[in-house]
C-alpha cells in the first residue's frame, strides 16, 4: 500500500499548466520533487471547485471530507478535462493518429492471477502463504533470466526475510525501464483474514500479465525489467524506516553496482485493481514522466481514469525519487467511498475488475512504447 503524507496539497490550475508545460519540455532526472511544490508565495489552504455535471455532488462531497482530511481534491473531473489535456500536452508526434498497434492485455487472464494470489489467504513477509506466492510468481516466468534481491529485514518486530524478484526482458537500446509493484500483503492486518486482492494482488497480477506480454518477443527498445517488490508495508506503523524495506534495500544495491543511472524510468503500480478506477497525480512522483503517462493513457482514451486529483503519495518509487531516478506511481487511493476499503478485511475480489487491470496493463505498455521513441 502506501501512505499519503498529512499535508496541505494545494491546487492551482496555472501550476499545474505550467507543470505539464515544463514536463512537455523535458525536466531531467533528479529535477523532481522541488517542482511539485506549490511555488512560494501562493496561499497554502485547500480550496474547493465550482463542480458541474451528473458526477458534481460526489466529488463536492468528497472534496469536502478531503479537504477536512487536510487533502485538496485537486482537479475537477469533467467530460471536456480530457480534451483540454490532450490538445495542450500532446505532441504532434504523440497523438491518437499514431498508426502503432495498441497493446492488447488479456484482463481475464489477469484478473484470475488475482484470484489465484488471493487464495493464498493473508501473504505478509516471513508468513508460508508468502513463500507460496514467490514459488507462483517464478513459476510462471520460467524461460525469463529472474534476479532475486533477498536479504534479511531489521523491523521493529524482528527479523524477516526480504525477496524482491525481477524479471529481465532485455532490449537493443541502452538503458533499463522498470515496472515495479508489491506482492507482500499488510502485516499488522495478518491474523484477521485480510487478502488484500487489491493491495499486493492486483499489483502482483499485472506484472505477471506484463511478463506475458514481453516474453518471446525480441525488445526493439530499452530493456524491460519487471519487478516483484517484497516488504512494501510497515509491519508495525509507517514511518520511513518501518516501511518500503525491499526498495530501499534494491536502490541502494543498484546505486553501488551502477544499475541505478541506467534506469530511464521506475513505473510503480498498487492498487490498481479498484472497479472505480481513479490513479492519482502523486505529487512524489517525476512530472515528465507523468505526463507521457498521461499521453500513453490519452492515445488509448483512458484519460479519465488517470490524475483526477493531486496528491503527494508515499510508496515503494521513493527510495528511487530519492537517487534521482525518474519516477511515476501508479495508484489508486480512492478505494471505495474516502478510501474505505484501504488496509481492512474489506480488501476483496469482489471491489475489482478485469477492465482497470486492462486500462493500467495497456497504460504501462504503452507508456514503456512512448518512452522507446524518446
Ligand atoms: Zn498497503
Amino acid at each position: 500500500m502506501s501512505y499519503v503524507a498529512v499535508r496541505i496539497a494545494v491546487h492551482d490550475p496555472a501550476t499545474a499548466a505550467e507543470r505539464r508545460q515544463n514536463a512537455a519540455h523535458g525536466a531531467s532526472r533528479g529535477s523532481v520533487p522541488g517542482t511539485m511544490q506549490a511555488p512560494k508565495g501562493r496561499k497554502q489552504t485547500p480550496h474547493l471547485q465550482i463542480l458541474a455535471g451528473p458526477c458534481a455532488a460526489r466529488m463536492l462531497a468528497t472534496c469536502l471530507v478531503l479537504s477536512f482530511a487536510w487533502i485538496t481534491c485537486a482537479r475537477q473531473k469533467s467530460p471536456d478535462t480530457p480534451q483540454t489535456v490532450s490538445s495542450t500536452l500532446l505532441p504532434a508526434t504523440m497523438n491518437s493518429d499514431d498508426p502503432a498497434p495498441k497493446p492488447s492485455i488479456n484482463s481475464s487472464r489477469a484478473m484470475q492471477y488475482v484470484r489465484d494470489v488471493v487464495a493464498f489467504g493473508p501473504r505478509p513477509i516471513g508468513s508460508p502463504n508468502h513463500k507460496k506466492l514467490e514459488t507462483y510468481i517464478t513459476s510462471h516466468l520460467k524461460g525469463v533470466p529472474v534476479e532475486d534481491d533477498a536479504f534479511i529485514a531489521e523491523t521493529p518486530e524482528g527479523k524477516f526475510p526480504v525477496r524482491n524478484i525481477i524479471a529481465k526482458f532485455p532490449g537493443t537500446r541502452d538503458g533499463i525501464i522498470v515496472i515495479a509493484g508489491h506482492y507482500d500483503t499488510n502485516y499488522p492486518l495478518r491474523n484477521t483474514g485480510y487478502v488484500g486482492a487489491n493491495d499486493g494482488g492486483s499489483s502482483t497480477a499485472i506484472l505477471l500479465e506484463l511478463a506475458n506480454q514481453l516474453r518471446g518477443k525480441k525488445r526493439d527498445g530499452y530493456s524491460v525489467w519487471l519487478l516483484w517488490t517484497d516488504g512494501e508495508e510497515a509491519v508495525k506503523q509507517w514511518s520511513a524506516t518501518d516501511s518500503l524495506y525491499g526498495t530501499r534495500h534494491l536502490a541502494e544495491k543498484w546505486q553501488k553496482d551502477g544499475t541505478l543511472k541506467k534506469i530511464k524510468a521506475f513505473l510503480l503500480t498498487d492498487m490498481i485493481g479498484d472497479a472505480d478506477l481513479n490513479i492519482e497525480q502523486d505529487m512524489n512522483s517525476t512530472p515528465w514522466l507523468e505526463n507521457v503517462v498521461l499521453q500513453a493513457a490519452t492515445r488509448l482514451g483512458y484519460q479519465s481514469h488517470f490524475f483526477g486529483r493531486s496528491i503527494p503519495v508515499e510508496d515503494d518509487h521513493l527510495p528511487f525519487v530519492h537517487m534521482g531516478v525518474p519516477s511515476a506511481d501508479l495508484i489508486d487511493l480512492d478505494y471505495g467511498y474516502n478510501n474505505v476499503f484501504h488496509h481492512t478485511p474489506q480488501d476483496t475480489l469482489d471491489k475489482l475488475s478485469p477492465q482497470s487491470l486492462e486500462i493500467v496493463g495497456s497504460v504501462l505498455m504503452e507508456t514503456v512504447r512512448l518512452l522507446d521513441k524518446m
